[in-house]
């Protein structure tokens, strides 16, 4: 139990760092979840295998969004056979993040594999606007950090390593990308760099993603090769719903199901299952939906 006399621990809060490596053609992401994660935990009853994924994937996203050169969100969504049939987190531009584990009321497991058995992870890049982007990855060798390493590694991308961490409380991550060569045309010592500091980030523990400011992590893992340390910016949790996205999506309904709901209930209740905020239609609020029906609402 914590009180007001704790020291507070090592933190680094909701954040996300860039940093570049100075003699080499790699970036890197550090990121770090703490109060947005446990936002997004307290509005559901996951048990603790659950939340430790969800914590993975929104770390996951926070790391891959450091990508987005645009408007946009990227979406990591999973199908799978196992007890959470569907897990979805989306991180924006600007680092919002909601995330959610649909049907998993029953998962009790703290096994990867047993709770996202046989999974399909669809990463999305949905542009405000433009074209979206979606890649499938399999999900395999018992985490999303492997599944997402292999994906990189047998895709035409650029070359990208992930490590990830959660506990409940925090969430952390670590990613590394090669960049096109600029300091290092020589494709054996551009290949030398990546497999060195590659090595050098494989032997962070859980422990240091979850508990470490970002300066104190990257000088454990490279202290030898100089880096330039960008801004953190800040992670939050915020759901993208609103009164009119939920009114549109009622607007996708067959109308005469609307009129049926209204005469029922009086009113419409629609719940976003991301933050359970409510949004609440009278009939006088869809009118123009219910346009070409009013003879049946008169009925
Ligand atoms: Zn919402």
């Amino acid at each position: 139990m914590k009180t007001s006399t704790d020291t507070p621990g090592p933190d680094s809060g909701d954040q996300s760092q860039r940093f570049l490596f100075e003699q080499a053609d790699i970036r890197g992401e550090r990121a770090h979840l703490d109060a947005a994660y446990r936002e997004i935990l307290a509005i559901h009853q996951y048990a603790s295998g659950v939340s430790r994924l969800l914590g993975e994937f929104l770390a996951a996203a926070a790391l891959l969004s450091s990508n987005l050169k645009f408007e946009g969100k990227l979406v990591l969504q999973v199908r799978s056979e196992g007890q959470v049939p569907l897990l979805m987190v989306e991180c924006d531009d600007a680092l919002q993040v909601r995330g959610i584990a649909r049907g998993a009321e029953l998962a009790i497991s703290e096994d990867f594999d047993q709770l996202l058995h046989n999974g399909q992870l669809a990463i999305t890049i949905d542009p405000t606007n433009g074209q979206r982007y979606q890649g499938i990855v399999p999900l395999e060798q018992g985490s999303l950090a492997l599944s997402l390493d292999n994906y990189f590694r047998h895709s035409e991308q650029l070359n990208t390593r992930i490590w990830l961490a959660a506990d409940g409380e925090r969430a952390g991550g670590l990613l590394l990308q090669q960049l096109p060569a600029q300091l290092s045309p020589d494709e054996a010592l551009r290949q030398q760099q990546w497999e060195h500091v590659c090595a050098l980030a494989a032997t962070v523990k859980g422990d240091e993603l979850l508990a470490l400011r970002s300066e104190e992590l990257l000088y454990r893992l490279f202290h030898e090769d100089p880096l330039r340390l960008f801004e953190p910016a800040a992670i939050r949790f915020q759901c993208s719903c609103s009164r009119e996205r939920t009114r549109n999506a009622l607007a996708t309904l067959d109308p005469a199901e609307i009129v049926e709901l209204l005469e029922d209930l009086g009113s419409i209740t629609m719940e976003c299952e991301f933050c359970n905020q409510e949004y609440r239609f009278e009939r006088a609020d869809l009118t123009d939906i219910l346009q070409g029906h009013a003879g049946k609402v008169l009925h």
